[in-house]
Order: structure tokens, then C-alpha cells, then sequence
């Protein structure tokens, strides 16, 4: 099907996107149009203005500073694979970077567009949750920032009010030895589609003991779910854990209500959070006792 005839701005700044995006009510924003024009072609969404962000070269950014690094919300697929900023000091976002779809989607979707269409099968909003990231957002008059815990609010729903546009992600830069793993159970041999994921992150303190533990499971529920009480079992425990499969035995899989559909049942869902859990348990762990993140 094709596009509905509409109207498209090129802003050459944030505050000049935000203006437009204030001026037309009915703008919609437009990064690297992987999910965006098939949602506008399938006329599952539509709007009569599109607000080109996607040559902002100050959303584009990937920076280092103190405690963290941050990444415009421009910032392509492409890009956060071959940064080094990022080789050096998050590898796991240009490892789940690489894996999605093919180099056409990676030379142009973004980091900011796969969180702000927030579709439960997207690599970055577990990955970012779990990472502890701060999204940063630019509206009229207006800058403010929330956890990413706070952004994801829904199927493909965020905390973003009209007018606003995502603008940065900063995401810390671990102090100490720590582990990061992104497990996800694909359709299709590779990540083509993610049925369920689950990601996980883990810090070892002054002594020893497992600090700073976030365990994210998607594709089970509307938004990314911390596994709370697996981390709080885990949370001061020595890092050789004996017994991985007892602490995620204690979150309870029954409260789960995952989505059935032509990829997987729900049912078939739910049995896989303890399963993949492990398996990014174990890889966090394994990174931490060798330092291999150190
Ligand atoms: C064949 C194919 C396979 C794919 N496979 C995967 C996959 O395996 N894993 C995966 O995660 N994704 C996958 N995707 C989706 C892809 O990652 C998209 O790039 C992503 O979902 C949206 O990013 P985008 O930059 O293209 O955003 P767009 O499509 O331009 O925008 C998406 C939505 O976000 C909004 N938006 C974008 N940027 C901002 C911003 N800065 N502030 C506020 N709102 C904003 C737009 O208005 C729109 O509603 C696939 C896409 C295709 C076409």
C-alpha cells in the first residue's frame, strides 16, 4: 500500500523540531522510518506533517563523560557498532546492536526510534531497562529526564507526552567488575523476532559480593519487567553462585499473563523466562569472575 500524500518538515535543530512539533498538533516524528512508514503505509497510524529528525547531527552524539556515556537519540544501529566509546565501555549495546535485522534497518533506525516505538519484541527497551539508562526528553519550554524503567510504559506506549521528543540516553559506566547479557528466543533462526528475552546486569563490590543486580524479561507482558525477586535473592551473594537455577526458581511465572500469537503461546512464553533467566545468569556471572568487563 502506499503513503497517503502528506506534508514533511526538515528541522536543522531540536528547538526548531519541537516548534514545528508544537505548531502541528498532528506531527508525527520521523527518525530512520524502519517501524514509522510501514505504520504509516499498513494505515495502522497516520499523521499529516512528518518532522525529519534524522539529519540532527546533535542527536547523533555518542559521548563519554564521568559516571556514564551518552548516545543521541539519532544515533544509527551502525553507529553504536563501530564506536569505540562504546567497545571500550558497554560492549553489550553494540553486541544486541549487530543482531538486529539485516545492514539496511542497522544503517538507519535508531536507538531513540526503537525505544520510542517500544514494540514488545524490540532489543533496546529491555536491554536499556536493564542497564539502569536515563532518557532524556526536550519539550516546549521544557527539558527533563526519567529512568528507563519509567519510559516504557506499554505496548509501543512511553512516557513521552505530545509535542515532547526523546533527545538523549545516557547509560552509566560500571565502577567496578561487572556483567552484562542479552539472551533473547528468536523466530527464525536469528533475532528476527524476539518471542521473549531476558537481559541481565550485574556488579561485583569491594568484597566480592553481587551488587547493583537488574534481571529484565520482555515479550512476556506490556512493558519490560524487572524480576525483583530474583535480584533482591541475589543482591550480596559471593559471585561463584552454586546454585543459579534455586534464586530464579523464586520468581513466580504464574503471575505472568504473556501474549499467545502465530510466533509463540503465551504458555510457551512463560516457561521460557526461567530458562533464558538462567542462561543470562550464568553469562553475567561468568563476564564478573573473570573480570572480563572489569
Ligand atoms: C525488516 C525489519 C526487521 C526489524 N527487526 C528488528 C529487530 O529484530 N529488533 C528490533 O529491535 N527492531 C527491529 N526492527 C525495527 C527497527 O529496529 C526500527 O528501526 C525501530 O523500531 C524504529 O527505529 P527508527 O529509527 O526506524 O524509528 P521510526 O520508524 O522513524 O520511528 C518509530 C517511532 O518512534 C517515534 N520516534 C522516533 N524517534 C523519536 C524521538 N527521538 N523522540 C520521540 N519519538 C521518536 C516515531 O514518531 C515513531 O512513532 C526491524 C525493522 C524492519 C523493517
Amino acid at each position: 500500500m502506499l503513503l497517503k500524500e502528506l506534508s514533511y518538515v526538515r528541522p536543522n535543530s531540536v528547538e526548531e523540531a519541537i516548534e514545528l512539533l508544537n505548531t502541528y498538533p498532528d506531527a508525527g516524528i520521523l527518525a530512520g522510518g524502519q517501524s514509522l512508514i510501514n505504520v504509516l503505509k499498513m494505515r495502522i497510524g497516520a499523521y499529516s506533517t512528518l518532522v525529519d529528525i534524522s539529519a540532527l547531527k546533535e542527536l547523533q552524539q555518542i559521548r563519554e563523560s564521568m559516571g556514564f556515556i551518552s548516545l543521541g537519540a539519532a544515533t544509527t544501529y551502525d553507529d553504536i557498532i563501530h564506536s569505540p566509546t562504546i567497545m571500550l565501555n558497554r560492549p553489550i549495546l553494540a553486541e544486541t546492536a549487530i543482531r538486529i535485522a539485516d545492514q539496511q534497518v542497522r544503517n538507519r533506525g535508531t536507538i531513540g526510534g526503537n525505544c520510542c516505538y517500544n514494540d514488545p519484541t524490540c532489543h533496546f527497551p529491555p536491554l536499556l531497562t536493564a542497564m539502569g539508562a536515563t532518557m532524556l526528553i526536550a519539550g516546549k519550554d521544557k527539558r527533563s529526564e526519567m529512568t528507563a524503567e519509567e519510559f516504557f510504559t506499554g505496548y509501543y506506549q512511553t512516557a513521552l507526552e505530545p509535542g515532547e521528543l526523546l533527545v538523549d540516553i545516557r547509560i552509566p559506566k560500571p565502577q567496578r567488575p561487572y556483567g552484562d547479557a542479552f539472551v533473547p528466543l528468536s523466530v527464525g533462526g536469528t533475532d528476527v523476532l524476539n518471542a521473549v528475552t531476558v537481559t541481565a546486569h550485574l556488579e561485583l563490590n569491594a568484597e566480592g559480593k553481587l551488587t547493583e543486580v537488574r534481571l529484565v524479561a520482555a515479550g512476556v507482558g506490556p512493558r519490560p519487567l524487572r524480576m525483583t525477586a530474583i535480584e533482591k535473592v541475589l543482591d550480596g551473594q559471593p559471585y561463584h553462585l552454586s546454585d543459579v537455577a534455586s534464586a530464579v526458581a523464586t520468581f513466580d511465572i504464574s503471575a505472568l499473563e504473556p501474549p499467545s500469537d502465530v510466533h509463540a503461546s503465551g504458555e510457551y512464553r512463560r516457561q521460557m523466562v526461567p530458562v533464558l533467566t538462567e542462561r543470562a545468569l550464568k553469562t553475567a556471572l561468568e563476564q564478573v569472575g573473570r573480570g572480563y568487563r572489569e
